[in-house]
């Protein structure tokens, strides 16, 4: 590829000295499970989020699972979940035993749509657990009106949305729990696996410490059947370093969309809505056309590498099965997959490329 979808060794050449730097004080430490580097992060990306608490674990994937089981939620609950998103969303509610029960998207912004979820809660629903897909917000307010009024809690999951602000607060304590992956194409990337939740709730906070530690406070004590879910101290210094360029590398994707809208707004392809209320921090650029397969094949062979998020719906995968959703119950979740594209999006991207991109675009006809 000429110009890769993403380049994940980028960041760390850009930051080099200072990730090397923050690696070596781990390894001299002597420090290599939780301590002095997970609580400084923790520090800091509560008080970057505008959270109360945050406490570091080993993926998303286990922060979307472990904030479900500190919740209580489990067997025979329901947790109403997007149709359209990544997989981890609903595999943490069914570990933990429940069902995840979708719900359509808006079709502007392919986040839950809210006008859709009463119509999903039943008896045994729990909790709503919006996802801010792409890196923009869903639309939050009515989202926790529904559940205050309903008696359910909200669980966001985050793992796309470093730094967006919902009318103009950053997300990170709107729900009751905030879950986040670090993983290393997010937009705040670890050099492996990382994850966090965050919260204003400090018993909340406290049952997650708790879980992620074997269910332990005091050392061969367990108050409960936890599990080994830790922030890696050196993943926790490195993203300390990211951390500090996070507003930085948002800008400069804010920039490569901004191109992308100048320079596509002419062809047929459908670009992303954003409300007035909503600040995106772009981890993805989505368009969106019929021809989605003929445009991808096309930009491939001029070298712009391209991917699909996400080429097949949760309700249509095998792992799903069980479920008994018939393919033509989520009409919109199956139509966004036949029909999205990803274009080459990163803060390393460089405008030139950008341009290269949307050049060979406007050349598809
Ligand atoms: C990446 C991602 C996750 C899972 O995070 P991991 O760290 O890979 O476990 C969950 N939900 C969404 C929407 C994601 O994009």
């Amino acid at each position: 590829m000429k110009i890769p979808f993403l380049d994940l060794g980028a960041p760390y050449r850009e930051l080099k000295p200072e990730i090397d730097a923050a690696v070596s004080r781990v390894l001299e430490s002597g420090w290599y499970i939780l301590g002095p580097e997970v609580e400084a992060f923790e520090n800091e990306w509560a008080s970057y989020c505008g959270a109360k608490h945050a406490v570091g674990l080993a993926n998303g994937l286990d922060a979307l699972t472990l904030a479900l089981r500190a919740l209580d939620i489990g067997a025979g609950d329901e947790v109403i979940v997007p149709s359209n998103t990544y997989i981890a969303t609903w595999l943490a509610v069914s570990s933990v035993g429940a069902t995840p029960v979708p719900v359509e998207p808006d079709q502007a912004t392919y986040n839950i749509d809210p006008t859709r979820i009463e119509a999903a809660i039943t008896q045994q629903t729990r909790a709503l657990l919006p996802v801010h897909l792409y890196g923009q917000p869903a639309d939050l307010d009515p989202i926790l009106d529904l559940a205050r009024r309903r008696g359910l809690y909200v669980i966001e999951d985050a793992a796309q949305a470093h730094g967006a602000r919902y009318k103009g607060r950053r997300i990170g304590a709107h729900g009751d729990i905030v879950c986040w992956s670090f993983y290393p194409g997010k937009n705040l990337g670890a050099l492996g696996d990382a994850g966090a939740i965050t919260t204003n709730d400090a018993s909340l906070a406290e049952r997650v410490a708790l879980l992620r530690n074997y269910g332990s406070r005091q050392k061969y004590v367990n108050e409960e059947a936890g599990v080994n879910s830790r922030l890696d101290p050196l993943q926790a210094a490195v993203l300390r370093v990211k951390l500090r360029v996070l507003d930085a590398w948002t800008d400069r994707r804010r920039d490569v969309s901004a191109a992308y809208a100048e320079g596509l707004k002419q062809t047929r392809l459908i670009l992303p809505h954003v409300p007035d209320w909503a600040e995106p921090v772009w981890h993805l650029y989505v368009v969106r056309t019929p021809e989605r397969d003929a445009l991808q094949a096309r930009l491939t062979e001029a070298g712009v590498g391209t991917l699909i998020h996400y080429p097949i719906p949760p309700h249509m995968q095998a792992a799903y099965a069980q479920l008994g959703i018939a393919p033509t119950v989520l009409p919109l979740a199956r139509n966004i997959a036949d029909e999205v594209l990803s274009l080459p999006m990163g803060p390393q991207l460089g405008l030139k490329n950008v341009r290269e991109a949307i050049m060979q675009i406007q050349n598809f006809k």
